[in-house]
C-alpha cells in the first residue's frame, strides 16, 4: 500500500443494482461497504472516482414493463429516480450513478465485442431452446416452469428446484410450461454468440492467483477450472431489452455482456462530465483512457457480493483482457445480509426496503455504523440484530461518543466564551492519535469491525478522562477556571480525533461535527494537528438521539403491510440462473406468507352455471354437477356439498369454479373442475354467488 505522501488515482465501483425492484437492507452492505472505502481514501488525500449504474436490460425488465404497460424506457428511467434518492438517503457518494441503457454503454459494449471478435474469442453455434409459440419468445430457463425430474414437487423454476435443489436443464422438466403465457413450450433452434471462455482458461488461472482475490474466492474459482470452463452464451433473440449486436440484426447482448461495461460507461460519462466542469474544479480533464488503457497505473476495485463472483472473477477480466484493457487491481466479495438470525422475510417483516428504513428510523448514519461494526475483509454473511442495533447505536454513539462533547461544550460555550485552553500534553490524547495508522489500516482493508472496536475503546478512555476530571465538580469550585477550560478543551480535542476516525462511516454526523467544532473539514492528514490555545468553537446543538425500540416495531410493521399492496418483483432471473449454474446458494429471500400476483393469476376461476345437480349412487357427502362455463359442452365436476344442499335448489344458479385444476379421476367418474365452497366450524359449506349480471365463462379475477 502506498503511504498518504503518494497520492493514488483510484476508481470504484459497487454492483450495479438490477432495475427491476427497490433498494433493500441487503443490497445497502454492499453500498456501505465501498462509500466507507471510498470517503476514508479520499480523507487520505487520494484522486477517487466511485461509479455505478442502475442495471437495466434483459427479459425480466421487458415483461414488467409490458405488464405494467409502460415502456421499458419509462420503467427504468422510474426506477433510476428512485434507486437514485434511496441512495442518496443512505449518503452513499457516488460520483456518477449512470444507466446501461446508456449511448456510452452501447457503444463501449460494442466496440468491446468487435475487438473480442478480431481476437477470434467469439464463436456461433447453433442451439435448440424453449419457445413460447403463444408470446413468440425463446424462454429463459427462470420462464419455464415445470415438474421437478428429480422429486416431483410441481411448479419449479427451469433450472433447479427449490423443493429440493436439484439443478438440472429445462429440457429435463416435466410437462413444463412458459411463465409468460403458461402455454406448453416448443423446441426451437438458434443461433447463439458464444464468447470462448474456454480459450481464456491460462489466462484466468494467472489472473485468479495474482492477489485479486480473497482467499476463499481464489479457492471457488479453482473449484470452476476444475469443473472445466464453458463458453459463455453471450446472446439473446428479439424480442429483448438491449443492446443489438452489430452485424447480427435480431441478436441482441445478453444483459451479462454489457452489465459489467456500465461500471466504463458511467465512468465515461464523468469524464465527460468533467469536461464540461459540471462536477466541480477537481474532476476537471479526467481521461478515460489513463483509467482504462491495457497498462493504466491507476487502480481499479470493484465490490460485489459473492454470487456474482464468476461474472465479475472470469467473464470481466477476460473480456478486459482480450479487448484491450486494463484488469481490475482487485475484488472484494462480501457476503449476505440476515435479519435476526434468519434470510430475510416479508411474512416477518424483515425484507425491509431502504426508503422505509428512512421513513422510519431517519438517520442513516445509525445503520451506516451498524453494517460497519459488523463488517470485515471476509465474504462472510453478516447479521442486523435489530434489538443489538437499537442497543448498540444507543450505547457506542450516544453514550460514548457523543457524551464526550455534549458534557464539556457547555461549559467552554458558557464560562469561557467559546474559547479553548488546552494542555500541553494530555496522554489520552496522545494515545488516541497514536492509533491512526492501525485505524488506516484496518479501513484499507476493510476491516471496518475491528476499525470500531479500536475506536470505541478509545471514546472510553475519554470518557473515564472526562469522568475522572469531573468538570461538573471543578464548575462549582473557587479558583478552578483554568482547570476547567483545560479539561474540557482537552476533551473536545479528544472528541474531533475520534470524529475524524469516525468519519467515512459517520459523514453527516461529522459535518455537523465541524461546524460546530469551527474547523476546516477534516481529512486524515490533520490528525497531527490540534485545536489551539484561543480558537473559538460555536455553540452546541444536539447533535443525535436515541433509537427507541418503538421505532423498530413500526419499521417491521410497516414491511409486513407495504408488501400486501405491492408485491416485491422476482430477483434478476438471469442472474439467478447463473448462481444456480454455478450451483451457488440461493440468495434470494424466502417468502413463505405471500403468493405473487402471477402465481394468482394462475387459478383460472369463472363464472359458472348449475345446469344439472344431482344425487351420486353410493356417494356420501358428493353431489354431481354440470357446470355451463361458455364451453361447447358442461364440464362435470363431483364437489362435496351434499349435506348442505338439495340439488334440485342448485339448478340455474350461478357460481364459481377453478377450471384450469387438472382433471381427476374419482371413484364415479372424471372431475373436471373444482366449486368453491365456504366453511368453518360455524357452519357450511356454502357456494359463492357472483353479483347481477355475471355471465357463465366471465372470468374471475
Ligand atoms: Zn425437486
Amino acid at each position: 500500500m502506498a503511504t498518504p505522501n503518494s497520492p493514488r488515482k483510484i476508481l470504484v465501483t459497487s454492483a450495479l443494482p438490477y432495475a427491476n425492484g427497490s433498494i433493500h437492507l441487503g443490497h445497502l452492505v454492499e453500498y456501505i461497504q465501498t462509500d466507507i472505502w471510498v470517503r476514508f481514501q479520499k480523507m487520505q488525500g487520494h484522486t477517487v472516482h466511485y461509479v455505478c449504474a442502475d442495471d437495466t436490460h434483459g427479459t425480466p425488465i421487458m415483461l414488467r414493463a409490458e405488464k405494467e404497460g409502460i415502456t421499458p424506457e419509462t420503467l427504468i428511467a422510474n426506477v433510476h429516480k428512485e434507486h437514485s434518492a434511496d441512495f442518496s438517503g443512505f449518503l452513499i457518494g457516488f460520483d456518477n450513478y449512470y444507466s446501461t441503457n446508456a449511448p456510452e454503454n452501447k457503444a463501449l459494449s460494442q466496440g468491446i465485442y468487435n475487438k473480442l471478435k478480431a481476437a477470434g474469442k467469439i464463436a456461433t453455434k447453433t442451439i435448440e431452446q424453449f419457445y413460447d409459440p403463444v408470446k413468440n419468445m425463446f424462454l429463459p430457463d427462470r420462464f419455464i416452469k415445470g415438474e421437478c425430474p428429480k422429486c416431483h414437487a410441481k411448479d419449479q423454476y427451469g433450472d433447479s428446484c427449490e423443493v429440493c435443489g436439484a439443478t438440472y436443464n429445462p429440457t429435463e422438466l416435466i410437462n413444463a410450461y412458459s411463465a409468460v403465457s403458461g402455454a406448453a413450450p416448443v423446441r426451437k433452434e438458434t443461433e447463439h454468440y458464444f464468447f470462448k471462455l474456454s480459450d481464456c482458461e491460462d489466462f484466468l488461472k494467472a489472473w485468479t492467483r495474482s492477489g485479486t482475490l480473497q482467499g476463499e474466492a481464489a479457492n471457488k474459482m479453482g473449484e470452476w477450472f476444475e469443473n472445466g470452463l464453458n463458453d459463455w452464451d453471450i446472446s439473446r433473440d428479439a424480442p429483448y431489452f438491449g443492446f443489438e449486436i452489430p452485424d447480427a440484426p435480431g441478436k441482441y447482448f445478453y444483459v451479462w455482456l454489457d452489465a459489467p461495461i456500465g461500471y466504463m460507461a458511467s465512468f465515461k460519462k464523468l469524464c465527460a462530465m468533467s469536461q464540461q466542469g459540471a462536477d466541480g474544479n477537481q474532476k476537471v480533464g479526467l481521461d478515460f483512457d489513463e483509467y482504462w488503457k491495457q497498462d493504466s497505473a491507476t487502480e481499479l476495485y470493484h465490490f460485489i457480493g459473492k454470487d456474482i463472483l464468476y461474472f465479475h472473477a472470469l467473464f470481466w477480466p477476460a473480456t478486459l483482457e482480450f479487448s484491450g484493457h486494463r484488469k481490475p487491481t482487485q475484488i472484494f466479495a462480501h457476503g449476505f445480509l440476515t435479519v435476526n438470525g434468519e434470510k430475510m422475510s416479508k411474512s416477518r417483516g424483515t425484507f425491509i426496503t431502504a426508503r422505509s428504513y428512512l421513513d422510519h428510523i431517519k438517520n442513516p448514519e445509525y445503520l451506516r455504523y451498524y453494517y460497519a461494526a459488523k463488517l470485515n475483509s471476509t465474504m462472510e454473511d453478516i447479521d442486523l440484530n435489530l434489538e443489538d442495533f437499537v442497543a448498540r447505536v444507543n450505547s457506542d454513539l450516544v453514550g460514548k461518543y457523543i457524551n464526550i462533547a455534549s458534557r464539556t461544550a457547555g461549559f467552554i460555550n458558557k464560562r469561557f466564551d467559546g474559547k479553548l485552553n488546552p494542555s500541553a500534553n494530555n496522554a489520552v490524547i496522545a494515545e488516541i492519535k497514536a492509533a491512526a495508522p492501525l485505524l488506516a489500516d484496518s479501513y484499507a482493508e476493510r476491516e471496518y469491525g475491528k476499525a470500531l472496536r479500536e475506536i470505541m475503546r478509545l471514546a472510553d478512555l475519554a470518557n473515564g478522562f472526562v469522568a475522572d476530571k469531573a468538570p461538573w465538580v471543578l464548575a462549582k469550585q473557587e479558583g478552578q477556571d483554568a482547570l476547567l477550560q483545560e479539561v474540557c478543551s482537552d476533551a473536545l480535542e479528544m472528541f474531533r480525533l475520534l470524529t475524524l476516525y469516525l468519519k467515512p462511516v459517520l459523514p453527516k454526523l461529522a459535518g455537523e461535527v465541524e461546524q460546530f467544532l469551527n474547523v476546516a473539514p477534516l481529512t486524515w492528514a490533520v490528525v497531527d494537528a490540534s485545536l489551539s490555545a484561543q480558537h473559538s468553537i460555536n455553540a452546541y446543538a444536539h447533535l443525535i438521539t436515541r433509537i427507541e425500540p418503538k421505532q423498530i416495531e413500526a419499521l417491521t410493521e410497516a414491511n409486513k403491510e407495504s408488501l400486501q399492496a405491492t408485491p416485491v418483483p422476482p430477483a434478476h432471473s438471469e442472474q439467478r440462473h447463473a448462481q444456480h449454474q454455478q450451483n451457488e446458494a440461493n440468495a434470494s429471500a424466502e417468502e413463505p406468507a405471500y403468493i405473487s400476483i402471477e402465481d394468482f393469476t394462475k387459478v383460472d376461476l369463472r363464472i359458472a352455471k348449475i345446469v344439472n345437480a344431482e344425487h351420486v349412487e353410493g356417494a356420501e357427502k358428493l353431489l354431481k354437477l354440470s357446470l355451463d362455463i361458455g364451453e361447447e359442452k358442461p364440464r362435470q365436476v363431483f364437489a362435496g356439498i351434499k349435506s348442505a344442499y338439495d340439488p334440485a335448489t342448485l339448478i340455474g344458479r350461478l357460481t364459481v369454479m377453478v377450471a384450469n385444476l387438472a382433471p381427476r379421476k374419482m371413484k364415479f367418474g372424471m372431475s373436471e373442475g373444482m366449486v368453491l365452497a365456504a366453511s368453518d366450524e360455524r357452519g357450511g359449506p356454502y357456494i359463492l354467488s357472483p353479483d347481477n349480471g355475471a355471465q357463465p365463462g366471465m372470468r374471475v379475477k
